[in-house]
Protein backbone atom coordinates (compact mmCIF):
# COMPACT_ATOMS: atom_id res chain seq x y z
CA UNK A 1 0.00 0.00 0.00
CA UNK A 2 1.31 2.88 -0.75
CA UNK A 3 -0.32 6.65 -0.77
CA UNK A 4 2.55 8.67 -1.47
CA UNK A 5 2.42 11.46 -3.48
CA UNK A 6 3.36 15.30 -4.04
CA UNK A 7 6.94 15.23 -2.87
CA UNK A 8 7.64 11.89 -2.71
CA UNK A 9 7.32 8.91 -3.85
CA UNK A 10 6.88 6.44 -1.11
CA UNK A 11 6.82 6.24 2.56
CA UNK A 12 10.07 5.80 4.79
CA UNK A 13 8.95 2.72 6.83
CA UNK A 14 7.58 0.48 3.91
CA UNK A 15 10.27 0.33 1.91
CA UNK A 16 11.69 -3.40 1.55
CA UNK A 17 13.69 -5.89 -0.49
CA UNK A 18 10.62 -5.97 -3.39
CA UNK A 19 11.56 -2.26 -4.01
CA UNK A 20 15.01 -3.02 -5.00
CA UNK A 21 16.63 -1.13 -7.51
CA UNK A 22 13.60 1.52 -7.43
CA UNK A 23 14.36 5.30 -7.38
CA UNK A 24 12.95 7.09 -4.94
CA UNK A 25 12.13 10.11 -3.23
CA UNK A 26 11.40 10.11 0.22
CA UNK A 27 10.27 13.01 2.99
CA UNK A 28 10.75 13.12 6.95
CA UNK A 29 12.74 14.43 9.84
CA UNK A 30 16.31 13.04 10.20
CA UNK A 31 16.60 10.93 13.32
CA UNK A 32 19.94 10.21 13.52
CA UNK A 33 23.28 11.01 11.66
CA UNK A 34 25.93 8.86 11.95
CA UNK A 35 29.38 10.09 10.39
CA UNK A 36 31.72 7.48 8.89
CA UNK A 37 34.85 8.89 8.23
CA UNK A 38 35.41 11.86 6.32
CA UNK A 39 33.42 11.07 3.43
CA UNK A 40 30.14 9.18 4.12
CA UNK A 41 27.59 9.71 6.18
CA UNK A 42 24.23 7.04 7.40
CA UNK A 43 21.32 9.07 7.81
CA UNK A 44 18.61 7.51 9.47
CA UNK A 45 15.16 9.13 8.09
CA UNK A 46 11.89 9.33 9.95
CA UNK A 47 8.55 9.56 8.80
CA UNK A 48 5.02 8.23 10.95
CA UNK A 49 5.68 5.03 8.85
CA UNK A 50 9.35 4.14 10.72
CA UNK A 51 13.06 5.28 9.80
CA UNK A 52 14.90 3.96 6.76
CA UNK A 53 18.83 4.05 6.24
CA UNK A 54 20.22 6.97 3.87
CA UNK A 55 23.66 6.37 2.72
CA UNK A 56 24.92 9.83 1.50
CA UNK A 57 27.98 12.13 0.87
CA UNK A 58 29.08 13.80 4.28
CA UNK A 59 27.45 16.96 4.96
CA UNK A 60 28.35 19.24 7.98
CA UNK A 61 25.19 21.52 7.32
CA UNK A 62 22.57 18.53 8.86
CA UNK A 63 21.04 18.14 12.21
CA UNK A 64 18.66 15.82 13.72
CA UNK A 65 15.23 17.01 13.22
CA UNK A 66 15.56 18.95 10.17
CA UNK A 67 13.44 17.91 7.25
CA UNK A 68 14.40 16.67 4.14
CA UNK A 69 13.36 15.48 1.08
CA UNK A 70 15.62 12.48 0.15
CA UNK A 71 16.03 11.19 -3.46
CA UNK A 72 17.99 8.16 -3.87
CA UNK A 73 18.12 4.27 -5.24
CA UNK A 74 16.84 1.34 -2.77
CA UNK A 75 19.75 -0.67 -2.52
CA UNK A 76 20.26 -4.86 -0.52
CA UNK A 77 22.22 -3.61 2.90
CA UNK A 78 25.97 -5.18 2.47
CA UNK A 79 26.08 -9.07 4.25
CA UNK A 80 26.81 -8.15 8.13
CA UNK A 81 24.62 -4.94 8.34
CA UNK A 82 20.78 -6.31 8.16
CA UNK A 83 19.14 -4.71 11.39
CA UNK A 84 16.45 -7.26 12.04
CA UNK A 85 15.08 -4.88 14.62
CA UNK A 86 13.73 -2.43 11.76
CA UNK A 87 10.93 -2.95 9.08
CA UNK A 88 13.49 -1.46 6.11
CA UNK A 89 16.12 -3.13 7.89
CA UNK A 90 17.35 -4.93 4.86
CA UNK A 91 17.18 -2.16 3.04
CA UNK A 92 19.03 1.46 2.06
CA UNK A 93 18.62 4.00 0.21
CA UNK A 94 22.26 4.87 -1.81
CA UNK A 95 23.22 8.05 -3.87
CA UNK A 96 21.10 10.04 -1.25
CA UNK A 97 20.69 13.32 -2.51
CA UNK A 98 19.52 15.47 0.26
CA UNK A 99 17.60 18.95 -0.05
CA UNK A 100 16.77 20.62 3.33
CA UNK A 101 12.72 21.91 3.65
CA UNK A 102 12.87 23.24 6.61
CA UNK A 103 16.13 23.13 9.75
CA UNK A 104 15.43 22.76 13.25
CA UNK A 105 17.13 24.03 16.41
CA UNK A 106 17.95 22.35 19.34
CA UNK A 107 14.84 20.72 20.85
CA UNK A 108 13.84 20.62 24.00
CA UNK A 109 14.00 16.94 24.50
CA UNK A 110 14.85 14.00 22.29
CA UNK A 111 12.08 12.39 19.88
CA UNK A 112 13.40 9.11 20.94
CA UNK A 113 10.34 7.96 23.58
CA UNK A 114 12.47 5.58 25.42
CA UNK A 115 14.09 8.75 27.41
CA UNK A 116 11.90 9.99 29.86
CA UNK A 117 10.80 13.58 29.91
CA UNK A 118 8.76 15.45 32.32
CA UNK A 119 4.92 15.60 31.69
CA UNK A 120 5.23 19.53 32.15
CA UNK A 121 7.48 19.43 29.21
CA UNK A 122 5.77 17.52 26.95
CA UNK A 123 2.58 19.42 27.25
CA UNK A 124 4.18 22.67 26.77
CA UNK A 125 6.33 21.63 23.37
CA UNK A 126 3.19 18.98 22.84
CA UNK A 127 4.06 19.50 18.84
CA UNK A 128 7.50 17.38 19.67
CA UNK A 129 5.70 15.03 21.94
CA UNK A 130 3.22 13.80 19.22
CA UNK A 131 5.91 12.97 17.09
CA UNK A 132 7.01 10.62 19.73
CA UNK A 133 6.65 7.07 18.76
CA UNK A 134 4.38 6.58 21.49
CA UNK A 135 1.69 9.26 20.85
CA UNK A 136 2.03 8.60 17.27
CA UNK A 137 1.24 5.17 18.24
CA UNK A 138 -1.93 6.09 20.95
CA UNK A 139 -3.23 8.85 18.68
CA UNK A 140 -3.52 6.39 15.87
CA UNK A 141 -5.23 3.92 17.90
CA UNK A 142 -7.56 6.63 19.02
CA UNK A 143 -8.48 6.88 14.78
CA UNK A 144 -8.88 2.71 14.73
CA UNK A 145 -11.40 3.39 17.53
CA UNK A 146 -13.56 6.11 16.22
CA UNK A 147 -13.69 4.43 13.14
CA UNK A 148 -14.37 0.62 14.02
CA UNK A 149 -17.63 2.65 16.20
CA UNK A 150 -18.76 4.51 12.77
CA UNK A 151 -18.50 1.02 11.08
CA UNK A 152 -20.45 -1.20 13.32
CA UNK A 153 -23.02 1.57 14.53
CA UNK A 154 -23.69 2.27 10.53
CA UNK A 155 -23.77 -1.40 9.93
CA UNK A 156 -26.42 -1.62 12.85
CA UNK A 157 -28.38 0.99 11.44
CA UNK A 158 -27.63 4.37 13.10
CA UNK A 159 -27.50 7.44 11.80
CA UNK A 160 -25.03 10.21 12.73
CA UNK A 161 -26.01 13.52 13.91
CA UNK A 162 -24.50 16.27 15.07
CA UNK A 163 -26.01 18.17 18.24
CA UNK A 164 -25.50 21.78 19.64
CA UNK A 165 -22.44 22.60 21.40
CA UNK A 166 -24.35 25.92 22.16
CA UNK A 167 -26.62 24.58 24.70
CA UNK A 168 -28.93 25.00 27.60
CA UNK A 169 -28.36 22.83 31.00
CA UNK A 170 -28.56 19.33 31.50
CA UNK A 171 -29.64 17.80 34.93
CA UNK A 172 -26.58 15.16 34.78
CA UNK A 173 -24.76 16.50 38.30
CA UNK A 174 -21.71 17.77 36.64
CA UNK A 175 -20.99 21.63 36.39
CA UNK A 176 -21.56 23.07 33.26
CA UNK A 177 -19.35 25.68 31.54
CA UNK A 178 -20.80 28.68 30.51
CA UNK A 179 -20.55 30.68 27.26
CA UNK A 180 -21.88 34.36 27.35
CA UNK A 181 -24.17 35.79 24.80
CA UNK A 182 -23.29 38.70 22.83
CA UNK A 183 -26.19 39.25 21.03
CA UNK A 184 -28.42 38.61 24.44
CA UNK A 185 -26.03 40.33 26.85
CA UNK A 186 -26.23 38.91 30.52
CA UNK A 187 -27.63 35.66 28.51
CA UNK A 188 -25.52 32.55 28.54
CA UNK A 189 -25.25 29.64 26.57
CA UNK A 190 -23.55 25.99 28.39
CA UNK A 191 -21.19 24.30 26.30
CA UNK A 192 -23.33 20.14 26.28
CA UNK A 193 -21.99 18.08 29.56
CA UNK A 194 -23.86 15.52 26.99
CA UNK A 195 -26.08 15.07 24.24
CA UNK A 196 -28.49 13.26 26.79
CA UNK A 197 -31.68 15.95 26.10
CA UNK A 198 -30.86 16.41 22.65
CA UNK A 199 -30.80 12.55 21.57
CA UNK A 200 -33.99 11.84 23.61
CA UNK A 201 -35.75 14.93 20.84
CA UNK A 202 -34.23 13.28 18.06
CA UNK A 203 -35.85 10.09 19.22
CA UNK A 204 -39.74 12.03 19.20
CA UNK A 205 -38.34 13.52 15.73
CA UNK A 206 -38.32 9.96 14.58
CA UNK A 207 -34.40 9.36 13.98
CA UNK A 208 -34.68 5.67 15.43
CA UNK A 209 -31.22 4.99 15.78
CA UNK A 210 -28.78 7.89 16.71
CA UNK A 211 -25.20 7.88 17.29
CA UNK A 212 -22.72 11.01 17.25
CA UNK A 213 -18.90 10.49 18.73
CA UNK A 214 -19.72 13.83 20.77
CA UNK A 215 -17.61 16.34 22.18
CA UNK A 216 -19.20 16.25 26.14
CA UNK A 217 -17.60 19.82 28.81
CA UNK A 218 -17.92 19.26 32.32
CA UNK A 219 -16.58 22.21 34.25
CA UNK A 220 -14.87 19.23 37.24
CA UNK A 221 -11.41 18.47 39.09
CA UNK A 222 -9.38 16.77 36.60
CA UNK A 223 -8.02 12.98 37.19
CA UNK A 224 -6.05 10.43 35.25
CA UNK A 225 -9.58 9.55 33.58
CA UNK A 226 -11.28 12.78 33.42
CA UNK A 227 -10.76 15.89 31.45
CA UNK A 228 -12.84 18.87 30.92
CA UNK A 229 -13.60 18.14 27.59
CA UNK A 230 -13.81 14.47 26.58
CA UNK A 231 -15.17 12.52 23.72
CA UNK A 232 -17.67 9.99 24.39
CA UNK A 233 -19.98 7.02 21.49
CA UNK A 234 -23.39 8.54 22.65
CA UNK A 235 -26.16 6.91 21.02
CA UNK A 236 -30.28 6.07 21.45
CA UNK A 237 -32.39 4.14 19.69
CA UNK A 238 -36.50 3.65 20.02
CA UNK A 239 -38.66 1.35 20.57
CA UNK A 240 -36.06 -0.65 22.24
CA UNK A 241 -35.16 -2.72 25.16
CA UNK A 242 -31.57 -2.68 27.74
CA UNK A 243 -31.38 -6.20 25.88
CA UNK A 244 -30.77 -4.50 22.45
CA UNK A 245 -28.63 -1.66 23.41
CA UNK A 246 -26.45 -4.24 25.20
CA UNK A 247 -26.56 -5.80 21.74
CA UNK A 248 -25.29 -2.75 20.13
CA UNK A 249 -22.54 -1.81 22.32
CA UNK A 250 -21.15 -5.08 22.62
CA UNK A 251 -21.22 -4.72 18.08
CA UNK A 252 -19.33 -1.79 18.39
CA UNK A 253 -16.81 -2.77 21.68
CA UNK A 254 -15.99 -6.27 20.00
CA UNK A 255 -15.40 -4.24 16.58
CA UNK A 256 -12.97 -1.69 18.68
CA UNK A 257 -11.01 -4.46 20.47
CA UNK A 258 -10.47 -6.43 17.26
CA UNK A 259 -8.55 -3.77 15.23
CA UNK A 260 -6.98 -2.26 18.22
CA UNK A 261 -6.07 -5.55 19.91
CA UNK A 262 -6.58 -7.89 17.69
CA UNK A 263 -8.59 -10.45 19.47
CA UNK A 264 -12.14 -11.40 19.61
CA UNK A 265 -14.16 -11.05 22.93
CA UNK A 266 -17.27 -13.56 24.29
CA UNK A 267 -19.91 -12.02 25.03
CA UNK A 268 -19.61 -9.45 28.00
CA UNK A 269 -20.86 -10.74 31.45
CA UNK A 270 -23.32 -8.99 33.49
CA UNK A 271 -23.65 -8.46 36.89
CA UNK A 272 -26.25 -6.72 39.55
CA UNK A 273 -25.56 -3.66 40.80
CA UNK A 274 -25.67 -5.20 44.37
CA UNK A 275 -23.90 -8.06 43.37
CA UNK A 276 -21.10 -5.38 42.59
CA UNK A 277 -21.35 -3.77 45.64
CA UNK A 278 -21.55 -6.89 47.91
CA UNK A 279 -18.87 -8.88 46.17
CA UNK A 280 -16.48 -6.14 45.33
CA UNK A 281 -17.51 -3.08 46.91
CA UNK A 282 -17.65 -1.07 44.05
CA UNK A 283 -19.96 -0.41 40.75
CA UNK A 284 -16.94 -0.74 38.68
CA UNK A 285 -15.29 -4.16 39.34
CA UNK A 286 -12.10 -4.82 38.50
CA UNK A 287 -12.61 -8.06 37.44
CA UNK A 288 -9.15 -9.51 35.94
CA UNK A 289 -9.22 -10.97 39.02
CA UNK A 290 -11.01 -12.83 41.21
CA UNK A 291 -10.98 -12.40 45.13
CA UNK A 292 -14.28 -11.90 45.77
CA UNK A 293 -15.30 -9.80 49.85
CA UNK A 294 -17.06 -13.13 51.49
CA UNK A 295 -19.84 -12.20 54.08
CA UNK A 296 -18.32 -13.65 57.32
CA UNK A 297 -21.18 -12.01 59.90
CA UNK A 298 -22.58 -15.81 60.63
CA UNK A 299 -18.62 -16.81 61.82
CA UNK A 300 -17.56 -13.78 63.84
CA UNK A 301 -20.99 -12.26 64.90
CA UNK A 302 -21.59 -14.59 67.76
CA UNK A 303 -18.30 -14.21 69.39
CA UNK A 304 -19.51 -11.34 71.18
CA UNK A 305 -15.77 -9.67 69.91
CA UNK A 306 -16.13 -6.12 70.20
CA UNK A 307 -14.21 -5.66 66.95
CA UNK A 308 -16.56 -7.37 65.39
CA UNK A 309 -20.29 -5.61 66.68
CA UNK A 310 -21.37 -4.46 63.50
CA UNK A 311 -24.47 -5.52 61.62
CA UNK A 312 -21.93 -6.80 58.44
CA UNK A 313 -18.59 -8.81 58.87
CA UNK A 314 -16.74 -8.92 55.10
CA UNK A 315 -14.07 -10.81 54.77
CA UNK A 316 -10.99 -10.86 51.87
CA UNK A 317 -8.54 -13.44 51.45
CA UNK A 318 -5.06 -11.41 50.18
CA UNK A 319 -5.19 -11.86 46.80
CA UNK A 320 -1.23 -12.30 46.97
CA UNK A 321 0.45 -14.42 49.20
CA UNK A 322 3.12 -12.47 50.82
CA UNK A 323 4.20 -12.10 54.22
CA UNK A 324 2.70 -8.63 55.15
CA UNK A 325 5.33 -6.35 57.28
CA UNK A 326 4.55 -4.79 60.68
CA UNK A 327 4.52 -1.83 58.21
CA UNK A 328 2.93 -2.68 55.29
CA UNK A 329 -0.13 -3.85 57.45
CA UNK A 330 -0.60 -0.76 59.41
CA UNK A 331 -0.61 1.40 56.32
CA UNK A 332 -3.69 -0.99 55.19
CA UNK A 333 -5.03 -0.28 58.84
CA UNK A 334 -4.58 3.43 58.14
CA UNK A 335 -6.00 3.34 54.50
CA UNK A 336 -9.03 1.67 55.96
CA UNK A 337 -9.77 3.85 58.04
CA UNK A 338 -9.08 7.04 56.08
CA UNK A 339 -11.85 5.08 53.98
CA UNK A 340 -14.40 5.66 56.75
CA UNK A 341 -13.81 2.32 58.63
CA UNK A 342 -13.34 1.41 62.36
CA UNK A 343 -10.59 -0.94 61.54
CA UNK A 344 -9.03 -3.40 59.93
CA UNK A 345 -8.61 -7.11 61.21
CA UNK A 346 -6.21 -9.04 60.01
CA UNK A 347 -5.27 -13.09 60.27
CA UNK A 348 -1.94 -14.94 58.92
CA UNK A 349 -2.88 -18.03 58.42
CA UNK A 350 -0.49 -20.31 60.00
CA UNK A 351 0.64 -24.43 60.51
CA UNK A 352 0.96 -25.31 63.66
CA UNK A 353 1.00 -28.87 64.88
CA UNK A 354 -0.23 -30.46 61.78
CA UNK A 355 -3.70 -27.93 61.95
CA UNK A 356 -4.16 -24.26 60.59
CA UNK A 357 -4.42 -21.55 62.89
CA UNK A 358 -4.08 -17.25 62.94
CA UNK A 359 -1.59 -15.76 63.78
CA UNK A 360 -3.26 -11.96 64.78
CA UNK A 361 -3.66 -9.52 67.62
CA UNK A 362 -7.46 -11.08 67.29
CA UNK A 363 -6.13 -14.54 67.25
CA UNK A 364 -7.36 -15.06 70.97
CA UNK A 365 -10.77 -14.27 70.70
CA UNK A 366 -11.07 -17.14 68.01
CA UNK A 367 -11.48 -21.18 69.35
CA UNK A 368 -10.37 -23.35 66.95
CA UNK A 369 -14.38 -23.72 65.63
CA UNK A 370 -14.54 -20.32 64.06
CA UNK A 371 -10.62 -20.08 62.89
CA UNK A 372 -11.32 -22.95 61.21
CA UNK A 373 -14.39 -21.97 59.37
CA UNK A 374 -13.37 -18.89 58.91
CA UNK A 375 -9.97 -20.69 56.69
CA UNK A 376 -12.46 -22.93 54.83
CA UNK A 377 -14.88 -20.19 54.19
CA UNK A 378 -12.10 -18.09 52.54
CA UNK A 379 -10.62 -21.14 50.95
CA UNK A 380 -7.04 -20.42 52.77
CA UNK A 381 -4.09 -21.77 53.20
CA UNK A 382 -1.16 -21.88 54.85
CA UNK A 383 0.83 -18.51 54.22
CA UNK A 384 -2.89 -16.75 53.00
CA UNK A 385 -3.47 -13.84 54.90
CA UNK A 386 -6.89 -12.74 55.42
CA UNK A 387 -8.52 -9.44 55.95
CA UNK A 388 -11.57 -8.17 57.42
CA UNK A 389 -14.03 -5.12 58.06
CA UNK A 390 -16.48 -5.37 60.54
CA UNK A 391 -19.39 -2.34 60.00
CA UNK A 392 -22.64 -1.10 58.06
CA UNK A 393 -22.97 -3.09 54.78
CA UNK A 394 -21.75 0.07 52.69
CA UNK A 395 -18.71 0.61 54.64
CA UNK A 396 -17.81 -2.62 55.10
CA UNK A 397 -17.87 -3.42 51.51
CA UNK A 398 -16.36 -0.38 50.01
CA UNK A 399 -13.20 -0.45 52.26
CA UNK A 400 -12.75 -3.78 52.01
CA UNK A 401 -13.20 -3.43 48.03
CA UNK A 402 -10.80 -0.33 48.08
CA UNK A 403 -8.27 -3.26 49.89
CA UNK A 404 -8.77 -5.91 47.29
CA UNK A 405 -8.36 -2.98 44.83
CA UNK A 406 -4.67 -2.17 46.22
CA UNK A 407 -3.37 -5.84 46.76
CA UNK A 408 -4.33 -7.13 43.84
CA UNK A 409 -2.86 -3.92 41.60
CA UNK A 410 -0.34 -5.94 41.38
CA UNK A 411 -1.76 -9.26 39.73
CA UNK A 412 -2.92 -7.38 36.66
CA UNK A 413 -1.88 -5.81 33.45
CA UNK A 414 -3.13 -3.92 30.97
CA UNK A 415 -3.16 -7.29 28.22
CA UNK A 416 -5.95 -8.47 30.13
CA UNK A 417 -9.23 -7.22 29.31
CA UNK A 418 -12.15 -7.84 31.83
CA UNK A 419 -15.58 -6.34 30.94
CA UNK A 420 -18.52 -6.42 32.37
CA UNK A 421 -22.22 -5.18 32.37
CA UNK A 422 -23.47 -3.45 35.74
CA UNK A 423 -27.56 -4.03 35.47
CA UNK A 424 -30.16 -3.04 38.13
CA UNK A 425 -28.41 -0.06 39.64
CA UNK A 426 -30.45 1.94 42.04
CA UNK A 427 -32.53 4.69 40.70
CA UNK A 428 -31.63 7.02 43.94
CA UNK A 429 -28.35 7.40 45.04
CA UNK A 430 -29.17 8.80 48.88
CA UNK A 431 -30.74 11.98 49.79
CA UNK A 432 -29.94 15.37 49.38
CA UNK A 433 -30.21 18.17 52.56
CA UNK A 434 -33.53 18.59 52.01
CA UNK A 435 -34.34 14.52 52.32
CA UNK A 436 -35.19 14.34 48.88
CA UNK A 437 -33.93 11.55 46.46
CA UNK A 438 -30.91 12.44 44.46
CA UNK A 439 -31.00 10.27 40.74
CA UNK A 440 -28.41 7.82 40.68
CA UNK A 441 -28.00 8.23 36.92
CA UNK A 442 -30.22 11.86 35.58
CA UNK A 443 -33.72 12.33 35.98
CA UNK A 444 -34.85 10.79 32.51
CA UNK A 445 -33.88 7.07 33.29
CA UNK A 446 -37.34 4.93 33.50
CA UNK A 447 -37.48 3.28 36.71
CA UNK A 448 -37.44 -0.56 37.15
CA UNK A 449 -41.08 -2.45 36.27
CA UNK A 450 -41.38 -4.01 39.24
CA UNK A 451 -40.74 -1.31 41.26
CA UNK A 452 -42.84 1.21 40.57
CA UNK A 453 -45.09 0.88 43.71
CA UNK A 454 -42.70 1.97 46.00
CA UNK A 455 -41.62 5.42 44.47
CA UNK A 456 -43.14 7.33 46.67
CA UNK A 457 -43.44 4.86 49.91
CA UNK A 458 -39.74 4.08 49.67
CA UNK A 459 -37.89 5.35 46.72
CA UNK A 460 -34.22 4.19 47.87
CA UNK A 461 -35.23 0.72 47.29
CA UNK A 462 -36.22 1.17 43.46
CA UNK A 463 -34.37 0.13 41.03
CA UNK A 464 -33.96 1.91 37.76
CA UNK A 465 -33.59 0.81 33.87
CA UNK A 466 -29.86 1.78 34.02
CA UNK A 467 -26.54 0.16 33.40
CA UNK A 468 -22.88 0.88 33.15
CA UNK A 469 -20.53 -0.66 30.93
CA UNK A 470 -17.05 -1.36 33.20
CA UNK A 471 -13.17 -2.38 31.83
CA UNK A 472 -10.55 -3.35 34.01
CA UNK A 473 -12.09 -1.25 36.92
CA UNK A 474 -12.64 2.04 34.80
CA UNK A 475 -16.43 2.89 34.13
CA UNK A 476 -16.37 3.32 30.37
CA UNK A 477 -20.15 4.53 30.26
CA UNK A 478 -23.64 4.56 31.23
CA UNK A 479 -27.16 4.68 29.90
CA UNK A 480 -30.32 3.68 30.48
CA UNK A 481 -34.05 3.38 28.89
CA UNK A 482 -35.63 6.90 29.40
CA UNK A 483 -38.99 7.76 30.82
CA UNK A 484 -41.47 8.65 27.52
CA UNK A 485 -44.11 9.46 29.25
CA UNK A 486 -44.64 13.28 30.57
CA UNK A 487 -46.70 12.16 33.32
CA UNK A 488 -43.84 9.57 35.15
CA UNK A 489 -41.28 12.39 33.78
CA UNK A 490 -43.17 14.69 36.11
CA UNK A 491 -43.38 12.18 39.09
CA UNK A 492 -39.81 11.99 39.47
CA UNK A 493 -39.30 15.72 39.06
CA UNK A 494 -41.46 15.95 41.65
CA UNK A 495 -39.89 12.95 43.99
CA UNK A 496 -35.93 15.00 43.20
CA UNK A 497 -37.74 18.22 44.67
CA UNK A 498 -37.76 20.25 40.75
CA UNK A 499 -41.51 21.91 41.22
CA UNK A 500 -43.66 22.01 37.90
CA UNK A 501 -42.68 25.55 37.57
CA UNK A 502 -38.85 25.19 37.38
CA UNK A 503 -38.91 21.86 35.19
CA UNK A 504 -41.35 24.19 32.92
CA UNK A 505 -38.87 26.59 32.88
CA UNK A 506 -35.75 24.36 32.40
CA UNK A 507 -36.93 21.46 30.50
CA UNK A 508 -40.50 23.11 29.25
CA UNK A 509 -39.21 21.86 25.53
CA UNK A 510 -38.35 18.15 26.37
CA UNK A 511 -42.05 17.60 28.09
CA UNK A 512 -43.77 19.55 25.74
CA UNK A 513 -42.21 16.92 23.18
CA UNK A 514 -43.04 14.15 25.29
CA UNK A 515 -46.53 15.44 24.42
CA UNK A 516 -46.26 14.79 20.91
CA UNK A 517 -45.92 11.35 20.36
CA UNK A 518 -42.74 10.05 21.68
CA UNK A 519 -41.50 6.61 21.44
CA UNK A 520 -40.42 4.63 24.35
CA UNK A 521 -36.28 4.90 23.62
CA UNK A 522 -33.25 4.37 25.66
CA UNK A 523 -29.45 4.38 25.09
CA UNK A 524 -26.10 5.01 26.15
CA UNK A 525 -22.70 6.82 25.94
CA UNK A 526 -19.23 5.36 26.65
CA UNK A 527 -15.66 7.54 27.06
CA UNK A 528 -13.81 7.09 23.91
CA UNK A 529 -10.76 8.51 25.71
CA UNK A 530 -11.21 5.84 28.38
CA UNK A 531 -11.57 2.85 26.12
CA UNK A 532 -8.45 4.17 23.89
CA UNK A 533 -6.60 4.76 26.55
CA UNK A 534 -7.13 1.15 27.71
CA UNK A 535 -7.01 -0.19 24.38
CA UNK A 536 -3.28 1.47 24.44
CA UNK A 537 -2.18 -0.11 27.61
CA UNK A 538 -2.26 3.66 29.16
CA UNK A 539 -3.18 4.75 32.48
CA UNK A 540 -3.69 8.18 32.25
CA UNK A 541 -6.55 10.03 28.77
CA UNK A 542 -4.21 12.27 28.94
CA UNK A 543 -1.73 9.98 26.69
CA UNK A 544 -5.20 9.48 23.71
CA UNK A 545 -5.62 13.36 24.09
CA UNK A 546 -3.69 15.10 21.61
CA UNK A 547 -3.82 18.51 23.16
CA UNK A 548 -4.67 17.69 26.46
CA UNK A 549 -4.73 20.00 29.42
CA UNK A 550 -2.89 19.52 32.94
CA UNK A 551 -4.42 18.62 36.23
CA UNK A 552 -5.18 21.97 37.27
CA UNK A 553 -7.19 22.68 33.57
CA UNK A 554 -3.76 24.38 32.32
CA UNK A 555 -2.84 24.06 28.83
CA UNK A 556 1.28 24.82 29.21
CA UNK A 557 1.64 25.22 25.12
CA UNK A 558 -1.18 28.32 24.55
CA UNK A 559 -1.11 29.00 28.28
CA UNK A 560 -5.33 29.02 28.03
CA UNK A 561 -6.88 30.02 29.91
CA UNK A 562 -6.04 33.80 29.88
CA UNK A 563 -7.79 37.05 30.52
CA UNK A 564 -9.17 39.32 28.21
CA UNK A 565 -9.16 42.89 27.74
CA UNK A 566 -12.25 44.97 29.41
CA UNK A 567 -13.57 45.57 25.71
CA UNK A 568 -13.59 42.21 25.01
CA UNK A 569 -15.86 41.68 28.04
CA UNK A 570 -17.65 44.38 27.23
CA UNK A 571 -18.71 43.09 24.10
CA UNK A 572 -20.38 40.01 26.19
CA UNK A 573 -21.93 42.10 28.46
CA UNK A 574 -19.64 41.34 31.16
CA UNK A 575 -17.25 43.00 33.81
CA UNK A 576 -15.13 41.21 36.29
CA UNK A 577 -15.50 41.89 39.59
CA UNK A 578 -12.82 43.48 41.21
CA UNK A 579 -9.88 40.25 42.56
CA UNK A 580 -10.03 39.62 46.31
N1 LIG B 1 -25.91 11.08 28.98
C1 LIG B 1 -25.34 9.97 29.71
C2 LIG B 1 -23.89 10.29 30.08
O1 LIG B 1 -23.28 11.16 29.48
C3 LIG B 1 -25.33 8.70 28.94
C4 LIG B 1 -26.67 8.18 28.62
O2 LIG B 1 -27.51 8.04 29.52
O3 LIG B 1 -26.89 7.86 27.46
O4 LIG B 1 -23.34 9.65 30.95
Amino acid sequence: MTLARGLRSNYCGELGSGDIGAAVALCGWIDRIRDHGEHLSFIDLRDHTGIVQIVTPRRNDLRSEFVVRVTGTVANRPEGTINKTIATGEIEIHDGEIEILSSAATLPFSIDDRLDVEEITRLRYRFLDIRRDKMQRNLRNRALVNSAIRRSLEAQGFTEVETPMLWTPTPEGAREFLVPSRLQPGNFYVLPQSPQIAKQLLMVGGFDRYYQIARCMRDEDLRADRQFEFTQLDLEASFVTQEDIFAFIGGAIAEIVEVTRNVQINEIPRMTWFDAMDKYGVDKPDLRFESPLIDVTEILSPLGVRAFSAPTIKALLAPVRESFTRSRLDALIDRAKALGAKGLAYFKVVEEEDRLAFESPLAKFLEEAPTLSLIERLGAEAGDTIFVVADEWKVATTVLGQIRLELGKELVSHDQLAFTWIVDFPLFDGLDESGKPISAHHPFTMPHADDFEFLESDPLRVRSQSYDLVLNGWELGSGSIRIHRPDIQSKIFQIIGVTDEEAQSRFGFLLDAFKFGAPPHGGFAFGIDRIAAIMSGEDNIREVIAFPKTQSGLDPMTDAPKPVDAATLKNVGLTLAPKK
